[in-house]
């Protein structure tokens, strides 16, 4: 039996939720009451002179108790069917990504939504405003990435590149404005080309080769770096300012026609005659990276699906074929992404080496953008981080672990500043209220391609280009979203600075979630032992983060669609449904499948062998569809909540779980039987 994590871990996470049973009822009662009191009084003292509109008698008149009376009525109603919400806030809840709240981001959620600052602009919410960018930097600091200022702005070519970084709604869209950027990025030296042959400028030596822009060829300038996209653009301009003094305005005005947000996807490829661009995921990715192709007009047929290795991560020598046929065909390579925790699996890709891919790639003149998508596993990060800023040792942290971190794990994490951008969602493992995404990019200039007006802002009477980070504050200019919630801002911006993102803060009750899933994982092994003989019991793959999985096979049986059948009658306990009172339930999970199509060969045949499993039972087409024997149905567990290894009377919840699943296996095994 492992024993449980030190209680001093247990015992830090004590103030800082509402707790499973509402502990900390007070505590959240006392500050909501104290900043809701405080925001009255920031009413009253604007104008205080006015007086009021609302008089004391008013309250007495029946029209206004009627009002009164309806609202608490249907407020009841509200009330009375929320009682039917997942209980995602309990250790018996191991189901999908969410979990219970920060208290500081809860009430700093609640509290300014009060004064519903519209983080669209500065003017609209010039603090919360400032708050989100504060967040972006602090977000980009714990990825690896560089904030800190150049000493002179708009420095030319050569100055240190800053990061940036940003809320959305979700990962959703952090990613939809990944594909966004690279899109823009990659696209814009063919408009510079296209804009200077239209009025005939001849920019002079420009850009990585040092030669004049009409000499490169469209694969050279397909193929740029983001950083070497970013100067090409600063030299070009200052080129034409310099030679073009007032026609300047001609110049700016023929490149923005020629590029790709003006011509439109088809438009663009048709006339410059070139392949749609292609973008590399994981076959394991999130669906978001579909809809984004279909959103930004790439199509999913663009999008190819690299495949997974028997640990669910992304296969390096499929991506390097993939890449080869890229080169080979002269298809441009618009990202390669890489996941940071799936959402289905919890597993890492190998950031490291798709990293150390492309530094290969780019010898041979095949350039590309790399995303990371952490939307789940991104808060990890803090998890390897000193509170000075560095990355810890691989040694050092395994202290304190039993598996964690693994090698791959290791090299993916601290790999993550040299990738172009990252997306994480605080309302996942950072534990705030909805709605709470984030974009965070390397280098903020790439905001000079996306801004919606004055694209060449440098050309008016001031020689230097206004700093990116002024800029910024007309957030709307640079993001997919308009109005979005202050609040959110403000929730991020708390927690992040009482919980900072290293070891010692939010790291320190992320490091929880990894001890409960490597203290569950060593349970299967256990209870794989018990059940021997009678069902099969596995983890199909090692976890890499917090969330585990687990496959279930009567022993026996080696059919595929048999043990799907068995296994969704034992999920079937803990789905909620939603007719059914959520407080008769033991636990509750998720599941997921693992496709055929996906694990063809050797991989699939391993973890089919494991499980005692035919291999000709499980096919990519089955001839019945209802037989489901093209995937592998499994049971899924987030083990984001930090109290997993604790429960009561000394028993904790990953035992109390394991006591429950064999109850429910016993049953569903008479079931069988009968
Ligand atoms: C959750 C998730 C997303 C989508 O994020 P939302 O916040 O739900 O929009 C994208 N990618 C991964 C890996 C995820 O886990």
């Amino acid at each position: 039996m492992t024993p449980p994590s030190a209680p001093d871990d247990l015992d830090f996470i004590q103030p800082w939720f509402l707790g499973p049973a509402a502990e900390n009822d007070q505590l959240l009662e006392s500050l909501v009451v104290e900043f809701l009191r405080d925001y009255a009084y920031w009413r009253r003292n604007f104008h205080p002179e006015d007086g009021f509109r609302i008089s004391a008698d008013a309250r007495h008149r029946p029209d206004f108790l009627g009002v009164q009376a309806r609202t608490r009525a249907e407020l009841h109603r509200l009330s009375a069917r929320l009682k039917r919400a997942v209980p995602v806030y309990h250790p018996r809840y191991v189901g999908h990504m969410t979990g219970d709240l920060l208290l500081p981001g809860l009430v700093a959620k609640l509290v300014t939504t009060l004064y519903n600052p519209n983080n669209v602009s500065e003017e609209a919410a010039p603090v919360t405003l400032e708050m989100e960018l504060e967040v972006g930097e602090q977000l980009a600091r714990m990825f690896g990435f560089s904030t800190e200022e150049p000493a002179s702005p708009g420095a030319p070519s050569g100055a240190p590149v800053v990061a940036w970084g940003h809320l959305t709604s979700g990962g959703t869209v952090a990613n939809y404005e990944a594909l966004w950027n690279f899109r823009s990025l990659k696209f814009h030296p063919l408009a510079l080309r296209a804009g200077c042959d239209a009025i005939d400028f001849e920019t002079g030596p420009v850009g990585p080769r040092d030669r004049p822009l009409g000499e490169y060829d469209t694969w050279e300038l397909l193929n740029l770096s983001i950083d070497d996209t970013v100067a090409l653009r600063r030299a070009v301009g200052a080129a034409a300012r310099e030679r073009l003094g007032t026609r300047f305005h001609e110049f700016a005005s023929a490149v923005e026609a020629e590029r790709i947000e003006t011509l439109g996807t088809a438009g663009f490829f048709l006339k410059h005659r070139i392949e749609p661009p292609r973008v590399l995921v994981s076959s394991a990715a999130h669906y978001s990276w579909s809809k984004g192709m279909k959103v930004l007009g790439l199509g999913t047929g663009q999008l190819e699906m690299v495949a997974i290795d028997d640990h669910m991560r992304l296969d390096i020598e499929d991506l390097r074929r993939r890449l080869d046929r890229c080169r080979d065909e002269r298809i441009p390579v618009l990202g390669v992404v890489g996941m940071l925790g799936t959402t289905e699996f919890g597993t890492v890709d190998p950031i490291h080496e798709i990293v150390a891919e492309r530094e290969r790639r780019r010898a041979e003149g095949l350039d590309f953008g790399i995303h990371v998508d952490g939307a789940w596993g991104g808060y990890l990060a803090s998890v390897f981080r000193t509170p000075e800023g560095g990355w810890r040792e691989q040694s050092e942290m395994k202290v304190g672990y039993t598996y964690f971190p693994g090698d791959v794990v290791y090299g993916a994490f601290t790999a993550v500043p040299h990738v172009d951008s990252v997306t994480v969602d605080p309302h996942k493992l950072g534990y705030v209220p909805y709605p709470a995404g984030a974009f965070i990019a390397r280098n903020r200039d790439v905001v000079d391609f996306i801004v919606q007006d004055a694209a060449y802002v440098f050309d008016v009477e001031t020689d230097e280009p206004p700093s990116t980070g002024e800029k910024l504050h007309n957030l709307g200019q640079y993001i997919l979203e308009g109005s979005k919630p202050g609040a959110s801002a403000a929730a991020v911006w708390v927690t992040h600075n009482v919980l900072p993102l290293d070891r010692d803060g939010l790291g320190r009750i992320l490091r929880l979630t990894i001890r409960a899933c490597e203290t569950f994982w060593d349970s299967v092994k256990e209870h794989a032992k018990e059940w021997e003989g009678r069902v099969r019991i596995r983890t199909p793959f090692e976890p890499d983060s917090n969330l585990i999985c687990i496959a279930l096979n009567p022993e026996g049986n080696t059919s595929v669609a048999e043990m799907n059948r068995f296994t969704r009658a034992v999920f079937r306990r803990m789905r909620v449904d939603p007719d059914k009172p959520v407080q008769v339930m033991e636990f509750i999970g998720s599941y997921t499948s693992m496709s055929r199509r996906n694990l063809p060969g050797d991989p699939g045949d391993r973890i089919l062998a494991d499980l005692g499993l035919d291999p000709r039972t499980f096919v990519q087409v089955p001839e019945d569809p209802a037989t489901e024997a093209d995937h592998l149905y499994i049971l899924r567990h987030t083990l984001m909540n930090p109290w997993q290894l604790g429960g009561p009377d000394g028993v904790s919840y990953i035992e109390r779980y394991w006591a429950y699943l064999g109850e429910v296996i016993e049953e569903e095994l008479a079931a069988r039987d009968r």
